[in-house]
């Protein structure tokens, strides 16, 4: 259950086997100019089925939402050896119950994943911006998150760090991010820097 058995740029879709691995079918989307947008840490090494099964996440599930936002179908396998086929090829698909959604994230309770219609993107156009900006209190950087969210930039990553991890890392990595006293951090990245956005 490892191959890739349909790339559909046209549709902006894949079809993909449920042991493909993310970081392959992430891969070979973007040889043909798109993106699987699900990016969790274990994205060289977790399947497509795994992720579905945990509906796994990563930090651009900020802009386009975790692996439940990025599938269309499921073929699965119910335990009385049943192949069910799930949802379908569009975006959108909103008759009867959704057991696709159902499906996902459902750790393997329901019955075993086969196959996956997934959702591609096109890559942006445009630079990609990757930032640091550090506040004296959490508080200042909650307000600019908030800020931020609202004012339309859309961005594709946040991440937060705490002192107490500020200082992790500093030690960890022989830097000095949090030389000046800073509370808290915020990493962030436009992967579409429009025209006035920083
Ligand atoms: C280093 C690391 C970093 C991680 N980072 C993130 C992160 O940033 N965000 C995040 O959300 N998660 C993260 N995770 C958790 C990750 O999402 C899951 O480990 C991953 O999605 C599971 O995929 P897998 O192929 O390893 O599945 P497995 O670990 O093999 O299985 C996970 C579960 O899914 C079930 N399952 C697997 N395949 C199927 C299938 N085909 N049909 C039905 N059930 C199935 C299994 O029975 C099991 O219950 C991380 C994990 C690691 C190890």
């Amino acid at each position: 259950l490892n191959h890739i058995v349909a790339l559909q740029p046209e549709n902006q879709t894949a079809v993909v086997e449920a042991g493909v691995l993310n970081g392959d079918l992430d891969q070979a989307a973007r040889e043909v100019g798109y993106f699987y947008a699900p990016d969790p840490g274990s994205k060289p090494i977790s399947t497509i089925g795994g992720n579905i099964a945990t509906n796994a996440g990563g930090m651009a599930s900020l802009k386009y939402g975790t692996t439940r936002e990025n599938v269309l179908g499921l073929k699965v396998v119910l335990a009385d050896g049943r192949l069910l086929e799930l949802g379908g090829a569009t975006f959108k698909n909103n008759a009867s119950y959704d057991l696709t959604d159902l499906f996902i994230g459902s750790e393997g309770t329901l019955g075993v994943v086969v196959e996956a219609t997934v959702r591609l993107r096109p890559i942006p156009f445009g630079d990609t911006v990757t930032g640091l900006a550090t506040f004296s209190d959490v508080h200042a950087l909650t307000h600019a998150v908030q800020v931020l969210q609202a004012s339309g930039v859309n961005p594709s990553m946040l991440e937060v760090l705490n002192r107490v991890s500020i200082e992790a890392l500093d030690e960890y990595e022989g830097i000095d991010l949090g030389g000046r006293g800073e509370q808290a951090l915020l990493i962030f990245q436009l992967d579409v820097a429009v025209a006035g956005a920083l």
